[in-house]
């Protein structure tokens, strides 16, 4: 192999990829590129730290200009990849430009599901990069009256720093309750709660007509016709995967850029990761998943690479993810909706883990909430319990004063 090996997206995954590469022993050339102009950088600050820190934020960079030196790993910041030549194994930038590879990696991520109704609006954004996060920022004044369309993550974390800047904030969710992706009814009160008693006004069951430019602002018209006046909307309404490259070079796609245990497309020179990619999760016997989530982006990063390098791993991590709203934390392990029944077993000071099992027992998910990093460590022990495909006892999930480490044990 001469031609090296070329990753086409800058962010969490790609990045990772590209040093665990180096630092797995590959001597040969290293290309990444990215479509931003900024280093690659962590994005789960972006709608907390970065929205509330007093001073200008900076990005938080996975390395610095010198570590990409060091380790021989060529960025190329603000360049978009227009396709892949597989026969000739080129992949083919703006003006024609070609860079060969022998292993090719596609770590492109996803973008903010578009609201059309919000497409020619000045004064709706939403948020994805370090720019956009910036331009978000520079409106969360005291008083500034902001919606946001979507109860999920991005949304949720984002009301909460919006309050803590002392805006003020209306949810607007179309389904019955926030957060129905992924996390239980009894974890979404908890933070429906939160937010109310902070004075967000979260709505859910609505769903939006109209959405007009004023000089100053904008009206969202919901379908009963009752207007809301806002400064600003920031839609969170999902992700969509960054498939288009995939798909014009004839790969297999459906719901993000197919591949199989080993993050290998159906061309097998090719490889995807992170929130691009749907991948089968043996835990679940073989379930077709799509994660949007840090620690997969970072898993499936550092294991492409390996299996660039022909190493032939499968991907055999737990699902895992977290969102810090406030003071409080959550953290889902393993897929919850796989779960047929619900053991809780409460941590003090309002934590509450809920253990989800299949129908035969087994550990499936857990999911938690509460102050600070309350969860943390029992939520580690339980993904290591799902990992097992441990059937513990449910009385004892249940009891605090057994150690979930001593379900491990047995
Ligand atoms: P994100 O990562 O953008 O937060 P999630 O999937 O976690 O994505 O959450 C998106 C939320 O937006 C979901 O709760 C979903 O029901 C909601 N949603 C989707 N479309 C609309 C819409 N048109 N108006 C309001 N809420 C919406």
């Amino acid at each position: 192999m001469t031609a090296g090996m070329v990753i086409i997206g800058g962010g969490e995954c790609g990045a990772r990829a590209a040093f665990a590469l180096r630092e797995n022993g590959y001597a040969g050339s290293v290309t990444l590129i990215g479509a931003e102009k900024h280093l690659p950088y962590e994005r789960p600050p972006l709608s907390k730290d970065t929205m509330i820190s007093p001073e200008h934020p900076l990005a938080r960079t996975i390395a610095g200009e010198d570590r990409f030196a060091e380790q021989d790993i060529r960025f190329v910041a603000g360049t978009t990849a227009i396709g892949i030549d597989r026969e000739a194994k080129n992949v083919i930038l703006a003006g024609d430009n070609r860079l060969a590879y022998d292993r090719l990696l596609l770590a492109t991520g996803a973008v903010p599901r578009p609201l059309p109704l919000a497409a020619a609006s000045r004064h709706c954004a939403c948020l994805r990069s370090y720019d956009d996060a910036l331009a978000i920022r520079a409106q969360l004044q005291p008083g500034a009256r902001i919606v946001i369309v979507g109860g999920g993550f991005i949304g949720l974390e984002l009301a909460a720093s919006a309050r803590q800047r002392g805006a003020v904030v209306t949810v607007l969710e179309t389904q019955a309750r926030i957060l129905m992706r992924g996390v239980p009814e009894e974890i979404a009160a908890v933070i429906a709660a939160r937010h109310r008693q902070e004075g967000v006004l979260i709505r859910c069951g609505v769903a939006i007509a109209a959405i007009t430019d004023k000089d100053i602002g904008v009206t969202i018209t919901l379908a009963d016709g009752e207007k809301l006046e806002a400064d600003l909307a920031v839609i969170g309404i999902g992700a969509l995967p960054v498939t288009a490259l995939a798909e014009a070079a004839g790969l297999e796609t459906a719901n993000g850029i197919l591949v199989n245990a080993h993050l290998q497309t159906s061309d097998p020179d090719i490889f995807a990761a992170g929130d691009c990619c749907a991948f089968p999760l043996a835990l679940y016997d073989g379930r077709q998943v799509r994660l949007e989530a840090w620690r997969n982006a970072q898993e499936q990063g550092t294991l492409a690479a390996r299996n660039m390098l022909g190493l032939c791993e499968p991907h055999l991590a737990v699902p895992w993810f977290w969102s810090d709203q406030y003071e409080l934390g959550l953290q889902v392990a393993g897929l919850a909706d796989e779960g047929a029944r619900t053991i809780r077993r409460d941590l003090g000071d309002g934590a509450f883990i809920l253990f989800h099992l299949a129908a035969d027992g087994r550990l499936v998910a857990a999911s938690g909430i509460g102050p600070g990093s309350s969860v943390a460590r029992d939520i580690r022990l339980a993904e290591m319990l799902i990992a097992r495909s441990a059937c513990p006892d449910q009385a004892h999930l249940a009891a605090p004063d057994i150690k979930l480490k001593s379900l491990l044990a047995a």
